[in-house]
C-alpha cells in the first residue's frame, strides 16, 4: 500500500491499482504517475517531422532531439501537493544564449472555469440563466458578444459551493470541454446546445453553420450600395438591431426614397430598431418565422404599388422578396438574380460557426510556492512579463491586476492535457519560464534545477512526444508572441 500525497484526497493505493483520479498508481510499492510526461519538440527544420524517441531510456543519447528544441510540459509531470515541496520538474536549458529555467507542474485548480464562446445568432437562453449538465447547474449564460453567445462554466462556487453532485457534474463538464470532447448543455428558459471546442454548436439538434456578418444595422451599412437600384427597401431582421434601409443613414446617403414601411419595436436611431420580436431560433435570432409579421404598418402616403421589398436575416440563411400589390400589400415574388447575389454575399461573408473553449484559472499561493520560496516575486515577474507562463506549452493570456490569473485556448494545447482530482478540482499543466539568474534571485529552488539533458536521459524513453502547435510561439523563443 502506498499513500499518494499529490492532492488532499490522500489515497491509499494497493499494489497494481491506481488512485481515485487514475493519475497515480502503485507500481510494486512505488508511487508512479500513470500518464507519460509530454515533451514538446520543435521540429529541427521548421515544419519538419518530429523524430521519435528511442525505445529505451538507457539508450537515449540526448542527440536525436536537441535539448534546446525540447520543452517539458506540465502534462503528466505530476503534482507536489501541498506545494511547500518544489515543483516536479525544474529544468535548466540554454535558449538563444540565455541560461533559462522552466518550472513545470500540474496545478490543482479549484479556482478555475471555462469560458465558452458559441458563434450563433440563435437565442440560447436569457442572460444569467442557469446552464446545466446532467441536470446540475454548472454555470450561467453571460453577455452576448458580436455574433456569439458566451457561457461561463465552472468556477469555485459550482465546484465546492453546492452539492457533491453539482461539484462532480461541473468538474466533469469542464474536464470534457477542456480536453476537446463534446458536452451537452441545457439552458433554463432556453435551449439545448452541444458544445465542442473547434466544432460548430448544435442547437436543439440542429448544427449551426454561419456566424452573422453583423447586426441588422451593420448588414444594411455593408450592403446598401449593392442593393441600390435592385430593391426599394430592405429590412434586415435581427434580435438586437433590425435595420431598415431607406430610413438608415446608409439609405439616406444613397439618396434612397423613403418607402413608408414601419417595423415593430423601439426605434433607436433612424433605420435602427430594438426589440422587434422576442429572442428565439428564428430569423436573425428572433422568434420570427413569418418575417412580414414584424411590419407594423405601410404608409400609403409614401409606399407605392410595385415597390420591391427584400427581407433577410443577418446570416442570409433566411430571406424573402416581395412586391407591393395595388393595395400596398407585400406579395412574395421570385427574387431577381441581382438581389439573390447580395443575399448570397451576406452568407459568403459569414464565418463558420464554431465553439471556442478557453480554460481560465488562478495559480494560487501554494502553486507559486512550488516555484519559489518567495512566491510574490514570481507573481510580480509574471505580471511584468519577465516570466513567461505557458500551459502545456501553449501561450496564455495573463489577466492584469493581482495574482496569476491566466486564460488559455484549449485547442492550442496537446491532447488530453487536463485531468481532475475528486475534491473536485481540475488538474492542468502549467509552466513558468524565466532566465536562470532571475529565478535564483527570486528565491527559486536552486538545488532542484536539473539540466534538460538529464531529464531527457531519465524520462525520454517513456515520454509522449508532441510537435508544438504550429501557431504557438515556441515556448522558449523570447522574441516570439
Ligand atoms: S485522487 Fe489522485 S492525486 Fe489525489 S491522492 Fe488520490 S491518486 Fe493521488
Amino acid at each position: 500500500m502506498v499513500r499518494c500525497d499529490a492532492c488532499p484526497v490522500l489515497c491509499r493505493i494497493r499494489p497494481g491499482r491506481s488512485g481515485a483520479c487514475s493519475r497515480y498508481a502503485n507500481d510494486n510499492g512505488l508511487l508512479i504517475r500513470t500518464d507519460p510526461v509530454v515533451l514538446l519538440a520543435e521540429a529541427v527544420e521548421l515544419g519538419g517531422p518530429v523524430v521519435p524517441f528511442a525505445e529505451n531510456a538507457e539508450d537515449w543519447d540526448g542527440k536525436i532531439l536537441p535539448a534546446n528544441r525540447t520543452f517539458v510540459t506540465g502534462i503528466g509531470s505530476g503534482t507536489t501537493y501541498p506545494d511547500y515541496k518544489p515543483a516536479p520538474f525544474i529544468v535548466s536549458s540554454q535558449h538563444e544564449g540565455v541560461d533559462t529555467v522552466t518550472v513545470v507542474t500540474e496545478g490543482i485548480f479549484s479556482y478555475c472555469g471555462v469560458k465558452v464562446k458559441i458563434d450563433t445568432d440563435r437565442h440560447l437562453g436569457p442572460e444569467t440563466a442557469a446552464v446545466r449538465a446532467n441536470g446540475e447547474q454548472v454555470g450561467h449564460v453571460t453577455t452576448a458578444e458580436y455574433g456569439s453567445q458566451m457561457l461561463s462554466l465552472g468556477g469555485v462556487r459550482h465546484l465546492t459551493g453546492g452539492s457533491k453532485k453539482e461539484g462532480n457534474a461541473t468538474c466533469e463538464a469542464m474536464l470534457k470541454l477542456s480536453n476537446g470532447e463534446a458536452v451537452e448543455l441545457t439552458i433554463d428558459g432556453g435551449h439545448g446546445v452541444i458544445v465542442q471546442a473547434g466544432h460548430a454548436p448544435i442547437v436543439d439538434g440542429k448544427p449551426e453553420t454561419r456566424m452573422r456578418v453583423g447586426c441588422g444595422s451593420a448588414t444594411i451599412g455593408i450592403f446598401a450600395k449593392q442593393w441600390q437600384g435592385h430593391v426599394d427597401e430592405v429590412i434586415v431582421v435581427d434580435d438586437h438591431i433590425t435595420g431598415v434601409l431607406t430610413e438608415h443613414q446608409a439609405g439616406r446617403v444613397l439618396d434612397m426614397k423613403p418607402a413608408g414601411i414601419r417595423v415593430r419595436g423601439r426605434k433607436s436611431t433612424p433605420g435602427r430598431y430594438f426589440q422587434v420580436a422576442q429572442p428565439g431560433l428564428g430569423w436573425g435570432g428572433t422568434d420570427i418565422t413569418e418575417p412580414l409579421s414584424i411590419i407594423q404598418k405601410i404608409d400609403a402616403a409614401l409606399a407605392w404599388p410595385g415597390m420591391r421589398l427584400l427581407m433577410t436575416s443577418t446570416t442570409g440563411e433566411d430571406s424573402l422578396y416581395c412586391v407591393l400589390d395595388e393595395n400596398l400589400l407585400p406579395v412574395e415574388a421570385e427574387m431577381p438574380a441581382a438581389v439573390r447575389q447580395v443575399v448570397e454575399r451576406i452568407g459568403e461573408n459569414c464565418e463558420p460557426s464554431l465553439c471556442t473553449v478557453t480554460f481560465m484559472a488562478g495559480a494560487g499561493g501554494s502553486l507559486r510556492a512550488g516555484v519559489t520560496e518567495n512566491p510574490v516575486l514570481l507573481t510580480r515577474s509574471v505580471q511584468s512579463g519577465t516570466t513567461r507562463v505557458t500551459m502545456g506549452g501553449a501561450p496564455v493570456y495573463v489577466w492584469p491586476g493581482g495574482g496569476i490569473t491566466v486564460m488559455v485556448d484549449v485547442l492550442r494545447m496537446p491532447k488530453n492535457a487536463f485531468g481532475y482530482v475528486p475534491t473536485p478540482a481540475i488538474v492542468a499543466p502549467i509552466e513558468f519560464t524565466l532566465p536562470r539568474e532571475l529565478y535564483l534571485a527570486s528565491g527559486g529552488h536552486a538545488d532542484e534545477i536539473v539540466p534538460m539533458e538529464e531529464i531527457l536521459r531519465a524520462h525520454g524513453g517513456q515520454a509522449r512526444i508532441e510537435s508544438a502547435v504550429a501557431e504557438n510561439p515556441w515556448p522558449l523563443r523570447r522574441d516570439a508572441g
